[in-house]
Formats: structure tokens, sequence, C-alpha cells
């Protein structure tokens, strides 16, 4: 079995070099995850990711990293304080750091981008960067839910302080309570799941990141998947989906 790619140059950026490469199962797919927070993007990522082969490129998880760190430069201190808010981080500084790892865009595994694009303006660069790199995106995943689901789904929702795997309360609970059955690492309510910061991010996403769905609708890269369910069950719709498009010769 292959092992799980360690994302290495899209943590670290720069010239860092992935110590293992995704393994692509069949067609290479270059998709763009689109949904409300505590839609279940990180989680369908992640099961895609096994499925298809290719790599989750998290723009969130990049931030959550360098929580961790010290000696941030100002920029990425407002950044990291933006975020525990709920806020949206600037454009500026979300497009460079997706710049500074464009090379992961033309990865032979392909990718998952979740949580980037957000807001119209980063679509735009990230046309720009795909270009430069010579590829394409085959779809744009776009994951829908009612917003009490999205409620109860970001208020029960747990992560694993090490390894990042995502749980929940009651809809997909740890074998032990708190404890990580992947790596057994604790888990921790995100900072940013904490309600007050919920409803901000509920309204960045309104306000910046629903029009996207608009703006890939009229590209046809669209297509729209029900995220009611278990997770293995929409891991189904979006197979299902994608295999449409094969279908249909879209990719
Ligand atoms: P996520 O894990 O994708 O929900 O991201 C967590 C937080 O990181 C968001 O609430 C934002 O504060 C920040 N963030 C991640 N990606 C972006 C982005 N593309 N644009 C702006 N802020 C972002």
């Amino acid at each position: 079995m292959s092992k799980h790619p360690d994302r290495a140059a899209w943590f670290e950026g720069g010239d860092a070099k992935c110590d293992v490469s995704p393994s692509p199962r069949g067609h290479v797919y270059r998709l763009v995850l689109l949904g409300p927070p505590g839609v279940g993007k990180g989680t369908q990522a992640e099961l895609l990711c096994k499925a298809l082969g290719t790599c989750h490129l998290s723009t969130g998880d990049v931030f959550r990293a360098a929580q961790c760190q010290t000696d941030h430069s100002p920029a990425l201190k407002a950044a990291l304080e933006a975020m525990r808010r709920g806020e949206l981080v600037s454009d500026d500084l979300v497009v460079s750091m997706v710049s500074e790892r464009s090379g992961c865009l033309s990865c032979s595994g392909g990718f998952l981008l979740d949580g980037f694009p957000r807001t119209a303006a980063q679509a735009e660069a990230l046309n720009e960067l795909l270009e430069q790199q010579g590829v394409g995106l085959d779809a744009v995943l776009s994951y829908e839910l009612p917003l009490s689901e999205i409620v109860d789904r970001l208020s029960g929702r747990r992560t694993c302080s090490k390894c990042k795997a995502v749980f929940h309360v009651t809809a997909r609970p740890p074998q032990k309570e708190e404890v990580c059955d992947l790596c057994g690492g604790q888990l921790i309510q995100r900072e940013d799941d904490r309600p007050e910061s919920s409803r901000v991010r509920m309204q960045a996403y309104e306000e910046s990141t629903k029009p996207l769905a608009d703006y890939y609708q009229k590209t046809g890269l669209l297509v729209p998947i029900r995220a009611e369910g278990s997770p293995e069950t929409i891991l189904e719709r979006s197979r299902d989906a994608l295999l449409a498009l094969a279908v249909s010769s879209k990719i």
C-alpha cells in the first residue's frame, strides 16, 4: 500500500520537497472543494485523497501549523489573530502563501484544494497560478447543507492535535473519548469552532465565499453535492459525481 503523502512542500513552502509523492489511481484529479465551514470539506478531502491517490492542500492547515511555531512576521501574526476571531485572512497574504507553494499545483499526483479560493480575488489569482503551472481544474465540488446542520457539525467537531484527523462527538465519534483513533493524539475543539468565532466564519462565508459558487457555475466547473448523511455516503456521492463527469467526457 502506498504511504500517505507527507505534504512537506505544502506545509513548509519554499524549496521544501515531499519525501513521499502521491500515487494517483487512474486520472490525475485537480479539484477545488467549496462549501461553508463545518460542511465536512476536510473530512471529504481526506477520504477523497485516499480514494483518488491525490494530495490534500488546505490553506487552513498551513495557518494552523504556523500557530504552533514562534517568531511570526507581523503579517502572519495579524493573519493568525484574524483566524482566531473567525475572520478571513487578507487576500494578499493567502495568495502570496499559495504562490510560494504553486509547485504543488502541478504535482504529478494532482491536488484537492480545501479552503482556497475563498474570495473572487483569490479565484482570479488561482486561475493565474494554474495557467503559469500549465494545468487546469477538473471540477469544483460544492458541498451544500442546511444551516441548522452546519451549526451542529461545527459545535461537535473535534480535531486531532497531532495528525489533524477530524471526528465528531456524535456523527463520527472516536473509539475512546477525546483520543484520536489514528495516532492516539488528543482531540481538541478548534479555537475557531467555538460559537462566537463560528458565527463570524458563517458571515464571512455568506459574504465572500458563497458568490464563488456562481463564479464557477458560469465557468461550467461547479458540481453541487448534497452534504447530508455520513461521510461515507457523501464520499459515494462525490465519487459518483466525478464518474459522471468522466462519462460525459468533461474530464
Ligand atoms: P479552514 O480550515 O479552511 O476552515 O480555515 C480556517 C481559517 O483559516 C479560516 O477561518 C480563515 O481565518 C483562515 N483561512 C484559511 N484559508 C483561507 C483563505 N483562503 N482565505 C482567507 N482566510 C483563510
